[in-house]
């Protein structure tokens, strides 16, 4: 119902309704943010979904990709965040951990279907669209508590990549159509076989994430606890801000 119609269907002179102020009820529509699939050949063959959130890449990876069809729900191993720049590599990881070659097999933006990105997270369930070139319409992903829960010494990381019924849902198999590079149609083998891969040499977590969190989280009480050994030596004026 539009807000117009809401005031004109209520004498506010009668009623104690809120009047729904401008400022108080219009919420920003969630904002499209990056996503990206990229199909990784490392110690096995995946597909590590990434979603930009607070700064960085969340990321699942997914062994067998994603499915356009809702009874196919696809495992999806929580992983480390990664820094927004990897979202769009496409190349040769030299060594270390996820030594291979990266394919970016999918790209586009998602927004979350939920107010609260976070409590979805923690909770577990956490619906969204895509709009990418291959991955499009309304997707779930949920952490799983029962049979998969413990799957590959996964506890605690281990949700379903589930695709609902639209649009966009169907039995083509994505990943069998369309197995090239979104940006380059290239495949694995022609990756690696360019005069100069691209290399990606830094191939740590971002620092911001859980670690950031974690930091931010450390820093607040050491200022809490300055803030109260002032205290105790002299009264602190109050800061709330008037608004
Ligand atoms: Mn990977």
């Amino acid at each position: 119902m539009a807000l117009e119609e809401y005031r004109r269907k209520r004498d506010f002179k009668k009623t104690p309704e809120p009047t729904g102020d401008a400022g108080k009820v219009t919420r920003a529509k969630p904002r499209a943010r990056f996503f990206c699939v990229q199909k990784h050949l490392a110690s096995h063959l995946h597909y590590d979904l990434r979603l930009e959130h607070n700064g960085v890449l969340m990321s699942w990876a997914v062994p067998k990709g994603p499915s356009l069809d809702p009874r196919t729900k696809r495992l999806a191993m929580h992983v480390e965040d990664h820094p927004v720049e990897y979202g769009e590599f496409e190349g040769v990881i030299p060594e270390g951990y996820g030594a291979g070659i990266v394919l970016l097999w999918d790209r586009g933006t998602w927004t979350p279907e939920v107010d609260d990105v976070d409590a979805a997270l923690k909770k577990g369930d956490l619906k969204f669209t895509l709009d990418g070139y291959k991955l499009k319409g309304s997707w779930v992903l949920v952490k799983t508590s029962g049979r998969y829960a413990g799957a590959r010494g996964g506890e605690g990381r281990t949700w379903l990549l589930i695709k609902h019924r639209d649009d966009w849902s169907g039995e083509l198999d994505i990943t069998e159509f369309a197995p090239k590079s979104v940006t380059s149609d290239s495949d694995f083998d022609e990756i690696l076989a360019e005069d100069t891969p691209a290399i990606w040499q830094t191939n740590r977590p971002a620092k911001t994430g859980e670690t950031g969190a974690m930091l931010e989280e450390i820093i607040e009480r050491a200022a809490k606890l300055k803030a109260e050994r002032r205290t105790t030596q002299k009264p602190q004026k109050s800061r709330r801000k008037k608004k």
